[in-house]
């Protein structure tokens, strides 16, 4: 079986073929430009490749609901020529098949429990930390849209005392992202996340930020494990600077031995390192093509 995969990010493209034991056999990368330019490019290295299906995890928002007229745009993006862009309907064009579709952060967060750090689970939450913040979120065996989907990227921050930066979120100033994207991180202090020393206060301030998202996450809604991943999070001494902040905000109250004994196992890098996102891409395609498959057979036993 042959499965396209797409993992649509705003920075670069990441096209690939795999098959259903979750091989990846080829793939290809590009930087995001004018829709035109990528989706060709996409295009192109589809033709002739004899896909069955197709799974994308896209950056967004987009739309998700199928009864929705714009299901498979690009929604209200900055990025030139991709606001209110028919992604979804453009690869449809061109290639008959069954399609997944969902954000890059929830195909992340599937590509772990289909193939990673995940597998078997019922519940996680997906962290990227990079250009932006996002949070794929999984639930009940379901990844979650409800109303639009998750963006746990712009949940409000309680500002660190010693920090007395203003954030850089163009729509909250102070939020998640716009206090620890990687260019939150570059614009507090004139250099680049991995100019700074492993021991610069830097650090201690970002795990703060972040384990404060997690906390109010794990009271939220009581995540089975926590995956954080994005360029920033290649800084591997945050993940006890955040481990720690978190049990220090949650104070005892939840009593999960997963939090109180053994949180290096509850907080954890993605199990599929940077690939957990085309990975996600090739289940929600894989996903996509058992779908269709199954409809054709209830059609048929009618
Ligand atoms: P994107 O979010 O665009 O898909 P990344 O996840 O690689 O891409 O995130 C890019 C951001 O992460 C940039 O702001 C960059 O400065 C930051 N970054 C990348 N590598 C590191 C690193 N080793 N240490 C700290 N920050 C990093
Ligand atoms: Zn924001």
């Amino acid at each position: 079986m042959r499965i396209g995969a797409i993992e649509a990010g705003g920075t670069k493209f990441i096209c690939g073929i795999g098959n259903e034991q979750g091989v990846i056999e080829d793939s290809i990368s590009f930087p995001t430009e004018h829709p035109d330019v990528t989706l060709g490019k996409v295009i192109q290295y589809f033709t002739d490749k004899e896909v069955e299906a197709i799974g994308i995890g896209s950056f967004g928002p987009i739309e998700l609901h199928p009864e929705s007229a714009q299901y498979g745009y690009v929604t209200t993006t900055p990025k030139p020529g991709w606001e209110n862009y028919n992604f979804l309907g453009t690869l449809k064009r061109n290639f008959h098949v069954p399609y997944g579709w969902d954000t890059d952060v929830n195909a992340a967060a599937y590509g772990e429990v289909v193939w990673g750090a995940e597998k078997g689970l019922r519940s996680c939450l997906y962290y990227t930390i990079g250009t932006g913040v996002g949070v794929g979120v999984y639930a009940e065996g379901q990844l979650v849209h409800g109303l639009v989907h998750p963006e746990g990227g712009h949940v409000l921050t309680r500002r660190h005392p010693q920090d007395d930066f203003t954030g850089i979120c163009p729509y909250h100033g102070d939020c998640l992202e716009g206090m620890a994207a990687g260019p939150a991180i570059e614009a507090r202090w004139q250099k680049r996340g991995f100019e700074l020393p492993s021991d610069h206060q830097a650090w201690e301030i970002e795990a703060y930020y972040i384990a404060q998202s997690i906390t109010n996450a794990i009271l939220m809604t009581s995540p089975q494990k926590i995956i954080l991943g994005g360029g920033v999070m290649q800084q591997s001494q945050l993940f006890p600077l955040i481990r720690e902040a978190v049990k220090h905000n949650l104070s005892g109250y939840v009593k999960a031995a997963e939090i109180t004994s053994h949180i290096e196992r509850y907080i954890v890098p993605p199990g599929l390192g940077h690939q957990a996102g085309l990975y996600g891409a090739l289940a929600l395609g894989l996903r996509a093509y058992k779908q269709a498959a199954e409809n054709i057979s209830i059609q048929l036993n009618m």
